[in-house]
C-alpha cells in the first residue's frame, strides 16, 4: 500500500469567500509545501493559488490535481499567515486576495506568464533576475598568447574578481569573440549571479552621529527603549510639534532595536515625498536598509522584497504597502506622520497601514510608535483613554520659537496675494532667505466660465468642473484626465468669451513672477512632479539654495526640513473646509499646522501669512494660534455630538455603474437588505442612505453610497458578513465595502 495522496488547501486570488482543496500528484509531493504557489485547474482555466496547508478527511475522488508548484521557497512565514487571516477577516476580504496584495507585484507578473502555459520554466527561482559574470578560469595564459585585447580583458577580470558582461561591454566595446576564445582556452569562466537593483545607487550621503537629546526627546526615547527591552507589544503616540526632533527619536529607538538583534519597520506616507527622511536613515545606519515605495519598478520592488526575506536588510522604510514587508523579528514599527490619509489603500483591499501597524506590532511583540505633529483626532482620543501611551515633544529643538502667524481676511478682495504676503515675500527675498507659498489647487484657473450662457466648463465623464491649465493650453479633468484644448469655446452655447475663475498653483507662480521678476521660483504639484526623480530635483534646489520661492499644493507641506525657509504663505486656507466630509476641519487643521511648521526651522525665526475668506473658522484659527489642545477638544465634542469616529465605527458601501437607474435600484435594494438583516440579527447599527456620492459621476460611472455607523465594531462585521452571503447585486454594478473609510467622496 502506498501512503494516501496528500490533499492541500489553496487560496485563490479571486473575489470568492472560500478556499479550495486539491490533490497533490506523486511527482509533486515534496514540492507542495505551505507558503508556495501552485498552478491549479479552476473551471476551464489554470490559476495560481497559494498553498495554505495540508488537509484530511476529504473525498479524494472529487478533487482535482494541482498542475505545478511555482516556487522553491515559502513566500511567507507562519506569523505572517496569522496576519493575513486577521486582515481577511477584519476587512471582509478573500484570503487569496489578501495574500496577493501582500506579495510584491514582481512575483505576480511571472504568474501571469505561467498561466499562459510556460509554468514549467518558472520553477527553480527563474523569477529572479540573473546576470552573467566573468571570472578567471583554471588555466593561465602561457601557451599561446591570447592577443592584446583579450589580455587586457583578462587583466581586468583578474583585478576585479568578477565582471559583468555589461561592464566589459562598457569598457571594451564589443568583445564577444575575445570572451568566447578566453572561455574555450579555460582562461576565463562564466557564472550566473543574482543581481539586486539598488534604488539607492544615486544617493550619496554623509554619515552623521546620534545627537545629544533634549529632555523631552530623552523621556520619549526611554519609554520606547524600555518597552523594546520587555519584548512586548507597546503602542505609543509620539506627539511632537513640527521641528521638535521626532525623527531623531525614531533613529535612536531603531539603533536600540538593532542593538538587541531585532529589526525595524518604518512607514512613511509617500516616500518619494520624503527623500530627506530616507537620506537621514542612510546617513545614520549606512547599509542594511531596504526601501519600498510606489516609484520602484516591479522588478526593483521584488528585489527589495527578496533582500528583506533573506535577512539582508534590517531596516525597511516604505509607504503603506511596506506593512507587508517580509521582515522577521520586528522590534519596532514606526509610523511617521500617522495622520496622513495615504496610509489607507483606496481600492481592492482597502487596508489602513497605520492601523495594521498596531496589529502587526501586537503579533510581533514590538513597540509601535505613531508619530505626528498633528495626530488624528482618533489617536488623540485613544491616548486620552490610555490605549496609546502619549509621548509629547511640546517644544522645538533648541527652544526655537514657533512661527508668528498673521491671519488676513480676504472676503471682498480680488487679489490673490495680499499686501501683507507680498511685503513679506519681498522682504524675505531681499534678505536672501527662502519662502514657501501653499495653494492647494493645481492648474491656472480653477475653471473657465462662459460669459454668455454662464455655464462652467465641466467634464463629460465626471461631475466636476475642468481645471484650466494655461501652459498646456488645456482644460483638464483631475479625476479622469479628460482634456480639451483651452481656452476654446463653450460646449453648451458655442460662446467664445470664457472667463477664468479661481486661481491654481500655475496662476500663483505666474503672479509671483510678476511680483518678484528676478526671484527664482519653483512650483511643486502633481503637474511638475510626474517625471521620475522630479520631486527630488525640486527639493534639492530648495536645499542647496538655488531657489528662492517654492509654490505648491499640499505636497510642499509634508515633512520637509528647509532651514532657510523663514516665510510661509497660505492662499485660500479654507479650500479643504468645504469638502462634504466629517473630517474636513481635521484635514484643514493638519494641513495648515504642517505648512506653518515649515517656517523658521533653522536658526532664524519664521513668519507665516495665512489668507482666508473667513479666518475666524475654528480649524484655521486654532492652527494659526498653535492651539492644538483647543482644536482637538472642540473637534471631539463635534464628533461625539454627530456620532462619528472615535465614538462610532464606520463602513461605507459604494455602488457604481454606467446605468444611473440600475445603480440607483441596486443601492436601494442593498440598503433594504442591510436593514432587513440588521433587524433579524438585532444589531444596533445606523444605516444612512443610499445617497448620491459627493462625486456623483466619475469616469462615466454613476455612484451611490450607503454609510453604516455602529457603536460596536463586531456588530458591523456581523452585518457585512451576512450581507455578503445574501447579496445578489448583478455584475453590471460594482459594489465595494470599505471598513473604516477615509475618503468620503
Ligand atoms: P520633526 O521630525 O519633529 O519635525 P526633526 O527630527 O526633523 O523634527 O528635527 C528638526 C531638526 O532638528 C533637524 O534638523 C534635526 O537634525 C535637528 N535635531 C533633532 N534633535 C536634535 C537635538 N537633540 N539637538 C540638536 N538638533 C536636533
Ligand atoms: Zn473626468
Amino acid at each position: 500500500m502506498t501512503s494516501p495522496p496528500a490533499i492541500i488547501e489553496i487560496a485563490i486570488p479571486l473575489y470568492l469567500d472560500r478556499t479550495f482543496h486539491y490533490r497533490v500528484p506523486e511527482r509533486l509531493l515534496d514540492q507542495a509545501v505551505t507558503g508556495r504557489r501552485a498552478l491549479v485547474p479552476f473551471g476551464r482555466r489554470k490559476l495560481t493559488g497559494y498553498i495554505l496547508g495540508y488537509a484530511a478527511g476529504l473525498d479524494i475522488s472529487e478533487l482535482k490535481e494541482i498542475c505545478e508548484v511555482l516556487d522553491c521557497e515559502s513566500l511567507w512565514i507562519p506569523g505572517e499567515m496569522e496576519f493575513f487571516r486577521w486582515i481577511a477577516s477584519y476587512y471582509q476580504h478573500p484570503l487569496g486576495e489578501v495574500i496577493r496584495a501582500a506579495l510584491p507585484a514582481g512575483i505576480n507578473i511571472q504568474t501571469a506568464k505561467g498561466e499562459e502555459g510556460q509554468q514549467g520554466m518558472l520553477r527553480g527561482g527563474k523569477t529572479v533576475r540573473h546576470e552573467k559574470v566573468y571570472l578567471l578560469g583554471s588555466d593561465s595564459p602561457t601557451l599561446r598568447s591570447p592577443g592584446p585585447k583579450s589580455l587586457e580583458i583578462l587583466t581586468v577580470i583578474r583585478d576585479v574578481g568578477a565582471v559583468s558582461a555589461s561592464e566589459l561591454r562598457k569598457r571594451f566595446g564589443v568583445c564577444t569573440p575575445q570572451l568566447k576564445r578566453l572561455i574555450e582556452r579555460g582562461l576565463c569562466r562564466i557564472e550566473e549571479r543574482e543581481v539586486y537593483r539598488d534604488p539607492f545607487k544615486n544617493l550619496i550621503v554623509a554619515r552623521d552621529k546620534p545627537r545629544c537629546l533634549h529632555t523631552h526627546q530623552k523621556n520619549a526615547l526611554d519609554a520606547v527603549t524600555t518597552a523594546i527591552d520587555q519584548q512586548q507589544f507597546a503602542p505609543f503616540l509620539l506627539y511632537g510639534v513640527t521641528g521638535s526632533g521626532k525623527t531623531e527619536v525614531y533613529l535612536q529607538a531603531i539603533a536600540h532595536v538593532l542593538g538587541r538583534d531585532r529589526n525595524a519597520l518604518v512607514l512613511v506616507p509617500e516616500i518619494s515625498l520624503t527623500p530627506q527622511l530616507t537620506g537621514r536613515f542612510q546617513a545614520r545606519f549606512g547599509g542594511g536598509i531596504a526601501v519600498l515605495h510606489s516609484g520602484l519598478s516591479d522588478g526593483e520592488r521584488y528585489d527589495e522584497w527578496r533582500r528583506i526575506r533573506r535577512g539582508l536588510a534590517r531596516i525597511v522604510i516604505g509607504a503603506r504597502s511596506a506593512i507587508f514587508a517580509p521582515l522577521d523579528n520586528i522590534g519596532i514599527i514606526v509610523v511617521d506622520e500617522e495622520h496622513e490619509a495615504s496610509f489607507k489603500q483606496s481600492d481592492g483591499l482597502r487596508y489602513n497601514a497605520r492601523d495594521l501597524a498596531l496589529v502587526r506590532g501586537r503579533t510581533a511583540g514590538a513597540a509601535v510608535v505613531l508619530g505626528s505633529a498633528t495626530p488624528l483626532v482618533t489617536s488623540v482620543h485613544a491616548a486620552a483613554e490610555g490605549r496609546l501611551t502619549l509621548l509629547e515633544l511640546p517644544e522645538r529643538v533648541e527652544k526655537r520659537p514657533m512661527p508668528l502667524v498673521q491671519l488676513v481676511a480676504m472676503k471682498g478682495r480680488k487679489e490673490t496675494i495680499s499686501e501683507a504676503l507680498s511685503a513679506g515675500l519681498s522682504e524675505t527675498y531681499q534678505q536672501k532667505r527662502q519662502a514657501l507659498v501653499l495653494l492647494n489647487r493645481r492648474g491656472f484657473a480653477t475653471f473657465l466660465v462662459c460669459t454668455e450662457c454662464g455655464k462652467a466648463l465641466s467634464c463629460p465623464n465626471c461631475s466636476v468642473t475642468l481645471t484650466y491649465h494655461r501652459q498646456r493650453r488645456q482644460s483638464l479633468c483631475h479625476y479622469c484626465d479628460y482634456a480639451v484644448p483651452a481656452p476654446g469655446t463653450c460646449p453648451s452655447c458655442g460662446g467664445v468669451n470664457l472667463e477664468e475663475l479661481g486661481a491654481g498653483t500655475e496662476r500663483l507662480e505666474h503672479d509671483l513672477k510678476e511680483l518678484l521678476p528676478t526671484a527664482r521660483i519653483l512650483r511643486m504639484d502633481s503637474d511638475t512632479t510626474s517625471g521620475k526623480g522630479s520631486h527630488e530635483r525640486l527639493l534639492s534646489r530648495m536645499n542647496d539654495g538655488s531657489a528662492d520661492i517654492l509654490v505648491g499644493t499640499q505636497m510642499i507641506a509634508k515633512g520637509h526640513d528647509f532651514p532657510e525657509v523663514t516665510l510661509v504663505g497660505v492662499i485660500n486656507a479654507e479650500a479643504s473646509l468645504g469638502m462634504p466630509d466629517f473630517r474636513a476641519a481635521e484635514r484643514t487643521f493638519q494641513l495648515l499646522s504642517q505648512v506653518i511648521g515649515r517656517a523658521g526651522r533653522g536658526a532664524s525665526p519664521g513668519k507665516v501669512v495665512v489668507q482666508a475668506l473667513d479666518p475666524e473658522q475654528h480649524a484655521i484659527r486654532s492652527a494659526a494660534e498653535h492651539d492644538a489642545t483647543g482644536f482637538y477638544r472642540q473637534e471631539l465634542a463635534f464628533r461625539l455630538e454627530a456620532g462619528y469616529p472615535p465614538f462610532t465605527f464606520l463602513a461605507a458601501y459604494a455602488l457604481s455603474g454606467v446605468s444611473e437607474q440600475i445603480v440607483a435600484e441596486q443601492a436601494e435594494l442593498t440598503a433594504r437588505l442591510l436593514a432587513k438583516l440588521k433587524t433579524e440579527l438585532k444589531l444596533r447599527i445606523e444605516i444612512l442612505g443610499p445617497a448620491p456620492a459627493p462625486l456623483y459621476r466619475l469616469r462615466n460611472r454613476f455612484r451611490r453610497q450607503i454609510l453604516l455607523k455602529a457603536v460596536n465594531r463586531s456588530a458591523l462585521h456581523r452585518l457585512i458578513a451576512m450581507w455578503r452571503q445574501e447579496s445578489k447585486v448583478p455584475s453590471t454594478v460594482r459594489v465595494s465595502v470599505d471598513i473604516d473609510p477615509v475618503d468620503m467622496m
